[in-house]
Formats: C-alpha cells, sequence, structure tokens
C-alpha cells in the first residue's frame, strides 16, 4: 500500500455536498434528463449596474495592482462606514481585512488561532463547510443538534453544556443557511449570560444573510445586546449575497486587532490581497444605492410564499417558515420507510433526494451534509417557474411512493 501524499488534516476533510450534488445534477443534464436545479446557494440575480461600472472605472484607472492586504482604504472605509450606519457598531480602520469571500475570513480565523484538538462550537444544522474548515485547521468541531422544536437555534444550555476548556470558538450564522433560523436580540442577550461565565471563549459571527429578512424583520446584532463580548468576537460578513456578487470575491472580518493582525500576516504569506477590481466593487456596493437590497428581498419573499405553499401541500412534507436567507429546510421524516416504485426503501434523507433526482430529475441537498436528519435543503435563488416546476415533480415523486 502507498502511503498518501496529501496530508492527514486535508484527507480528513470532504468536497462540498452541495458542491457534488450540483455535479451529480449537471451529469445528468449532460445525459440529456431534464433536471430541476434547486441546489444553488447564490442569488440568480446579476449584480447591479452601478457596482459593475465601478468595477470597470477600477480597470481603466489602473487599478490593477496589488492592494494593502488588508484591503484598499476607500474598501475598509466603507466597511466602517456600513458597520457603524447599519449596525450601531464602531470598527477602526486596523479592526478590519478584506478577505477573498467570507469563505476565506472563516477558514483563516480558524487557521490563525486553533491548536490541534482545540474545539468549535457549531450548532446543527450548520453551513457545510464550517466542520471541514475546522478539521483542515486541525481543530475539533463539536456539533450541537438545535431541532425544529427550539427553531434550529443553539439554546443557553446547550451553550453552557458545550463548554470545554478546549473551546476556542462558538461560530453563529444567523440568518442561517440551511434554515434561515436568526436569533433575536434576547437570544443574543441569554447566550451572551452563558459565555460571560466563560471568558476563553470566541465568537465568530457569520452574517452573511444579514439582509436576506423577510416579514419587516431586520437582523439585530449580538454586540449590540452583549458589547461586552467585542474584544472576543470576530465579525465575518460579504458582499456576496446582498449585492448578488458571489463571483467577486469579497468579504471581510472585523475583531479586535491582535486577531486582524494574525489574519493579515497569514494572508499576506499565502493568498495575498484579494482582487483589486473586486474591491472597487465592494466599495461601490457598500457605499452605493441600497435600492437593489429591498428589491431582491422582495422577489426572494414571493418565492418563499409560494414554494412554502405548494411544499407544505405535499402529504409528508412540511416546513416551517423561514424568517431569513433564501433556502427551505424541508422535514422529509414523512417520507421516511416509503417504497419506491423501484422496490427501494427510503431509509434516510439521502435516499429520498436520490430518489427525487433519479425519478424527477429534481436536485435538491440531503440534510445529513447539514448535520440534521430527515430533512433536504432546497434554494429559492431561482426563478417561481422553476420552483413551481420543482414543487410539481416533487408532488409527482412523493405521490408514486407506496
Ligand atoms: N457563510 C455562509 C453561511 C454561506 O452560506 C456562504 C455561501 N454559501 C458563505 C459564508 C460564503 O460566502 P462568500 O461567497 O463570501 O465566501
Amino acid at each position: 500500500m502507498t502511503t498518501s501524499r496529501i496530508a492527514a488534516r486535508v484527507r480528513r476533510i470532504k468536497p462540498s455536498p452541495s458542491t457534488s450534488a450540483a455535479d451529480r445534477a449537471n451529469e445528468l443534464r449532460r445525459q440529456g434528463k431534464s433536471i430541476v436545479n434547486l441546489v444553488v446557494g447564490e442569488p440568480d440575480f446579476d449584480t447591479p449596474p452601478h457596482i459593475r461600472q465601478a468595477a470597470a472605472a477600477a480597470i481603466e484607472r489602473g487599478a490593477t495592482r496589488y492592494t494593502l492586504m488588508a484591503g484598499t482604504v476607500e474598501l475598509r472605509e466603507a466597511i466602517v462606514a456600513k458597520l457603524e450606519r447599519e449596525n450601531g457598531l464602531r470598527y477602526a480602520m486596523n479592526e478590519i481585512i478584506a478577505t477573498s469571500g467570507a469563505k476565506s475570513a472563516i477558514y483563516n480565523a480558524f487557521a490563525i488561532t486553533l491548536e490541534p484538538g482545540d474545539e468549535v462550537i457549531i450548532p446543527a444544522p450548520y453551513w457545510v463547510s464550517y466542520p471541514d474548515m475546522v478539521l483542515a485547521c486541525e481543530g475539533t468541531p463539536v456539533t450541537v443538534a438545535c431541532p425544529e422544536s427550539q427553531g434550529f437555534k443553539l439554546a443557553p444550555a446547550q451553550l453552557e453544556a458545550a463548554i470545554t476548556p478546549r473551546t476556542r470558538w462558538l461560530l453563529i450564522n444567523s440568518p442561517s443557511n440551511p434554515t434561515g433560523a436568526s436569533y433575536t436580540a434576547a437570544e443574543y442577550r441569554a447566550l451572551a449570560e452563558v459565555l460571560e461565565r466563560h471568558p476563553h471563549v470566541m465568537v465568530m459571527t457569520d452574517e452573511i444573510y444579514e439582509h436576506i429578512r423577510f416579514d419587516g424583520e431586520t437582523t439585530p446584532h449580538l454586540l449590540v445586546e452583549a458589547p461586552a463580548l467585542r474584544d472576543r468576537t470576530l465579525i465575518v460578513n460579504g458582499v456576496s449575497k446582498t449585492y448578488a456578487m458571489t463571483g467577486w470575491r469579497i468579504g471581510y472580518a472585523a475583531g479586535p486587532v491582535d486577531l486582524i493582525k494574525a489574519l493579515d500576516t497569514l494572508l499576506s504569506q499565502s493568498t495575498g490581497n484579494c482582487c483589486s477590481v473586486s474591491q472597487a466593487a465592494a466599495a461601490a456596493a457598500l457605499n452605493g444605492d441600497q435600492s437593489f437590497v429591498a428589491e431582491s428581498v422582495a422577489v426572494y419573499k414571493q418565492r418563499r410564499d409560494r414554494t412554502l405553499a405548494l411544499i407544505n401541500d405535499i402529504p409528508g412534507l412540511s416546513c416551517a417558515t423561514p424568517p431569513g436567507a433564501f433556502y427551505l429546510y424541508i422535514n422529509c421524516g414523512g417520507l421516511i420507510g416509503k417504497t419506491t416504485p423501484e422496490g427501494k426503501c427510503l431509509n434516510e434523507d439521502g435516499d429520498v433526494v436520490m430518489y427525487l433526482l433519479e425519478s424527477e430529475g429534481v436536485a435538491v441537498v440531503a440534510g445529513t451534509a447539514y448535520g440534521l436528519s430527515p430533512y433536504f435543503r432546497l434554494s429559492i435563488a431561482t426563478s417561481i417557474e422553476t420552483l413551481e416546476e420543482g414543487c410539481t415533480r416533487i408532488a409527482r415523486a412523493v405521490a408514486a411512493l407506496r
């Protein structure tokens, strides 16, 4: 047997399950099957014109060279202004770093802080990448199941029970991918009360879906509710979801100077600064006209409401109303134990997802990928026609079960 050339810390991680599901759907499409792809986790809108124009202007004026590692002064000033305007938080320029997507901020924050075996508390369901990022940095993901009955959110007693002397981080993603669950101000205060007893625990807040909120709700901020946590909290955010800018790869972190400095050092010796042209675009997004945000959220809301109604009409499926983000996390417990027309028993949500794909060409992602079963995630970041077609097919597939 040959020993692997790949390091153990990398062999412990797996490719993103949503990418694998999308790959399988694309493969079936290439084979000529009609596929309704409800996997993708990115806005289907184009980046608004004023942002694209800012990027074009940046290219023309020659903003095509290395920038400061932490990001241009223009972009960091825009982030400082955003945090003050939208969140009521004051950050200095040296407490902010721009990264190649929020993903890079999260991964590198683990890379600069985790010693082998250090624990990261990850409420489940979680975004698929978190546990693998922790593993890649030789940490130990400590997932805590947060069932639907508690709104898919971490309860203070669960947090208390999960903390050990090895806990480095609590990771909070609100609104959440995949459930849309969003912590209220009071829930933040209750979690903060626990954290006050455990000063060694840092908090990472992944706020990438901050603005995708329905029913007139806004997203509270942990640090507004618990300012005492400021010196051990790392805010992670970015422009990908809010401004339909997933391909531009701009995220950022805001937090204590020692963490930001270490991120700067590690990134300067690895990827270097994020794309100069994208930084100009992101500054324009944060500083410019915000009407795209409300307009796109109104469209997501229509899709959410329509798709929820269709899904909740299907016997065996149920979905709680997500207050944010652009996914439905659908409970498929009522299908477990049923048999397909081919005689295969559906034993878990992965079987349900394979059945929907192979029988009706509907691509969704199994709840196992997010750490809480039996569910599947359906993305509403696609046209209402596609969503209706997807639901019709899901209903047909379910009706064929025995
Ligand atoms: N956090 C969550 C919860 C996400 O869903 C995503 C995108 N799927 C990201 C972070 C990554 O965002 P970015 O494109 O800025 O890297």
